[in-house]
């Protein structure tokens, strides 16, 4: 009896990890037992592997990858020169995978996001969609300062026209042919939330809970979340130095409009005294001025990044390659 081959896909889990000792081995011990039960029911090829992006650990990030290696082929890794960045690392990780994979998963280190949900994706994936995104349909579990500020930037990006799914992160699937279409947009300044609804292709979303994070603590302070948002705005997005542009003509009538109203004030002989508007004034239209040359600063420092067009990320070692 002749033996029917069945073409089987590949997934390559893909995690980028950044000082993420406490919580690794759990976390891809957990990802294989889910590979494990998708090749037992033939949905993903048998050497579908977990890929690990070390973003320039300085903890033991890297030999507890190296160590699990050792006893299992399917756990890789990359490790890059230092700290670049989430984006980048999983921009590496996705573009690692394809040379072999057919769908990649991204997903963070911490299991904040359900990893049963990867075997809903991977279905999607089966009946024909090339990005299966996750979402979360709860937010308990962040503070109420990052539950309201996060709604008022996904507002705010709605106004400034750009697309994103809206309590989406970075746990998502992707088919090898979206990753090459994304490897394709070559901007330094990659923020995935806004791009990848821009490369088309057919997409689903699926929804699940967020839980707390597994153990450690948040590689996202403050700072680093408010730099990431504005990323997200002025690498998609040109429409905060449009309003500048219309706020100044609006203020520039306004002072011809103040101009010939003082003027006839004057010809109908009433001192026109006003100190205290007068130095409101200049205040307000000094600011507003500062802010826009902040705003416009900010674009010509994108463009002199862009145009340097230095390597997104630079890798060190690899683990299982
Ligand atoms: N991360 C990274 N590089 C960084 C910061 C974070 O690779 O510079 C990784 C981190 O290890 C985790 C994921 O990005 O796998 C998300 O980070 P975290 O869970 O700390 O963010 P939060 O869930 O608090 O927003
Ligand atoms: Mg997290």
């Amino acid at each position: 009896m002749v033996e029917k081959k069945i073409f089987m896909n590949k997934l390559t889990i893909v995690i980028p990890a950044f000082n993420e000792q406490e919580v690794l081995k759990t976390t891809l011990v957990t990802l294989l037992q889910i590979e494990d039960d998708l090749i037992s029911e033939s949905k993903i090829a048998e050497d579908s592997n977990i890929l690990v992006v070390d973003d320039g650990s300085k903890d033991n990030t890297w030999e507890i990858l190296r160590e699990l290696n050792s006893e299992n082929y399917r756990f890789t890794g990359i490790k890059f020169s230092r700290n670049f960045g989430h984006q980048d690392a999983l921009v590496a990780g996705m573009s690692e995978a394809i040379e072999t994979s057919d769908m990649i998963v991204t997903i963070d280190a911490d299991l904040q996001d359900n990893p049963n949900v990867i075997k809903i994706m991977v279905d999607r994936f089966n009946e024909g969609n090339e990005v299966v995104y996750g979402v979360r349909n709860n937010r308990e579990q962040d503070t109420w300062f990052k539950r309201t500020t996060a709604q008022g930037y996904y507002r705010i990006l709605n106004i400034l026209g750009v697309k994103v799914v809206p309590n989406h992160a970075d746990f998502r699937l992707m088919s090898k042919r979206a990753v090459e279409t994304l490897l394709e947009y070559k901007e330094r300044n990659l923020f995935l939330r806004g791009i990848i609804p821009m490369l088309g292709y057919k997409s689903v979303k699926v929804y699940y809970k967020r839980t707390p994070r597994l153990a450690g603590e948040s590689k996202y302070p403050l700072k680093k979340m408010l730099a990431f948002a504005w990323d997200g705005i002025t690498s998609l997005t040109i429409a905060p130095v449009r309003a500048i542009l219309i706020l100044g003509i609006l203020f520039s009538l306004f002072g011809m409009i103040a101009f010939v109203y003082s003027v006839i004030v004057k010809l109908i002989g009433k001192a026109n005294e006003g100190w205290s508007s007068l130095m409101i004034s200049i205040w307000i239209i000094g600011g507003f001025q500062m802010i826009s040359l902040g705003v416009i600063g900010e674009y010509i420092g994108k463009v002199t990044t862009e145009v340097k067009h230095r390597p997104r990320y630079t890798i060190e070692e690899r683990i299982g390659k």
